[in-house]
């Protein structure tokens, strides 16, 4: 295998991570089947861990599964390497820099840590499974954006409730 392509597995199973992430997060996590789970990240408490991690050990057994078999195919070795990178990668922004987790602190002022930041507190900022938006992690979309988004889903409840 050539370098050029060991490099494109990576990044490219890094943005398949994101999307792969933004679905089943959308879909399973807030969805009947996984929010049992991932409720846990949506209360508030101060137990150092949370069910929601559980998400995390499942990826790490997938991913060492993917790593033992790459032994023998290495393309699968060079896609379960990706997969750890997006993992770290999400550790950072999402445990440590959105949730200061481990006793990181850093509030970033500008750019697109702050956009990143903004954007999963306002994922947070619904307690429930049903009516959040910004279900990705590295990617961010406009904090105003999200805003309309929330104030649409909020006004469009109202209108159900009538
Ligand atoms: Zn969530
Ligand atoms: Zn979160």
């Amino acid at each position: 295998m050539s370098w050029v392509e060991k490099v494109t597995i990576v990044v490219g199973m890094v943005l398949f991570m994101e999307c792969f992430a933004w679905g089943t997060h959308k879909y399973v996590m807030h969805g009947r089947l996984g929010w049992g789970w991932h409720r846990s990240h949506h209360e508030p408490h101060d137990h150092k861990v949370e069910k929601n991690d559980l998400y995390a050990a499942v990826f790490s057994v997938v991913v060492t599964a993917m790593f033992t078999v790459g032994i023998w195919y290495p393309r699968i070795w060079w896609a379960a390497l990706g997969i750890t990178v997006y993992g770290l990668i999400y550790l950072f922004v999402h445990d440590m820099l959105v949730h200061q987790r481990f006793g990181f602190r850093w509030v970033p002022k500008r750019g697109y840590a702050k956009r990143l930041l903004q954007a999963h507190r306002l994922h947070h900022a619904v307690k429930g499974r049903e009516g959040t938006v910004s279900h990705g992690f590295l990617f961010a979309p406009s904090p105003a954006r999200l805003k309309a988004q929330l104030r649409a889903i909020d006004e469009r409840a109202k209108a159900d409730a009538q």
